[in-house]
């Protein structure tokens, strides 16, 4: 069965030109754009949206960073999208990223690691419904 998860190409890849690679990467394996928006965000957006990280030491410059320039925010869709789109993804930090992943190729550190994807069901349906409006995913 199909299912949809939320990805975001982070602010790092979108300001070194790696957009356009991204989303190659991620229509070669197979994910349909249910849809895509480009924008940049508000710290205080970035701090809703990672609002489970408020704890974490990295949270002040984590939410600085989402919101220092233009990102893509991505519904993907296909089956297995979730745990599928974690994989191509790879490791949180690039420097333990399999090859071929996303963050291998396209991050620079364990922050600025290029690519977000949701983690579970519950967090899919959370983070599309923070970011976009049921209108946009007709
Ligand atoms: P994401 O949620 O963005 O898909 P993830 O699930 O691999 O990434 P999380 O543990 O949820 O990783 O952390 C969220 C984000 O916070 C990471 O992607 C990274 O940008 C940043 N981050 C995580 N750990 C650290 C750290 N130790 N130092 C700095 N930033 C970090
Ligand atoms: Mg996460």
């Amino acid at each position: 069965m199909s299912q949809r998860t939320f990805s975001i190409i982070k602010p790092d890849a979108v300001r070194k030109g790696y957009t356009a690679a991204i989303l190659a990467a991620i229509e070669k394996a197979g994910f349909q754009i249910a849809s895509i928006k480009k924008q940049s965000i508000s710290k205080a957006q970035a701090e809703g949206f990672y609002a489970v990280h408020s704890a974490r030491p990295f949270f002040d410059s984590l939410t600085t960073f989402m919101s220092s320039g233009p990102i893509v925010l991505m519904v993907l869709e296909k089956e297995n999208a979730i745990a599928d789109l974690r994989k191509l993804m790879g490791a949180t930090n690039p420097a333990n990223a399999e090859e071929g992943t996303i963050r291998k190729q396209f991050a620079g550190s364990i922050e600025e690691n290029a690519i977000h994807g949701s983690d579970a069901p519950e967090t899919a349906a959370f983070e599309i419904g923070y970011w976009f409006a049921g209108y946009e995913l007709v």
